[in-house]
């Protein structure tokens, strides 16, 4: 068995929600559901469609990787286990949903309007000291306007 620090760092990291993060070949993404009659998505998987009402009709979904900034603010008030002001708001996501999250703490990703990515990443430590990990959204890396 492996004990290096490297090892170590994460066998203490762990999500902030469990199941609500996710990871495949295209990178990070949130955990949600979509209905198979109507189409409605949500953050989270659900057992009833909460736009149609249906029951079983709820299947997992990757979303949350790419959306937009709808409004944001920094907290200088610091919660314990953080460490230096941060950063959250509302992004609209592509998949319909809009989400409160964590945000990257420059200018160019609290931008109304910006174009944001998720990553995964270490947004406060607990009362041992070991991060807590959770989704943030940054400025994209689009090209585009
Ligand atoms: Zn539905």
């Amino acid at each position: 068995m492996t004990n290096s620090p490297e090892h170590d760092r994460n066998l203490v990291e762990q999500p902030i929600w469990s199941g609500l993060l996710g990871h495949d070949e295209l990178g990070d993404y949130l955990v949600g559901g979509q209905c198979s009659a109507c189409g409605f998505t949500t953050l989270g998987l659900r057992d009833i469609c909460p736009d149609c009402w249906q029951q079983g009709t709820m299947t997992e979904a990757a979303i949350g990787r790419h959306g937009t900034l709808y409004t944001y603010t920094v907290i200088h008030q610091l919660p314990q286990g953080y460490e230096e002001p941060f950063a959250v708001g509302y992004v609209d996501l592509d998949d319909g949903v809009r989400v409160f999250a964590h945000l990257d703490n420059t200018p160019a990703s609290l931008t109304i309007g910006a174009r944001l990515d998720l990553v995964s990443a270490t947004l406060r430590h607990d009362e041992t000291g070991a991060p807590m990990t959770g989704p943030r959204y940054h400025a994209a890396n689009t090209g585009d306007t």
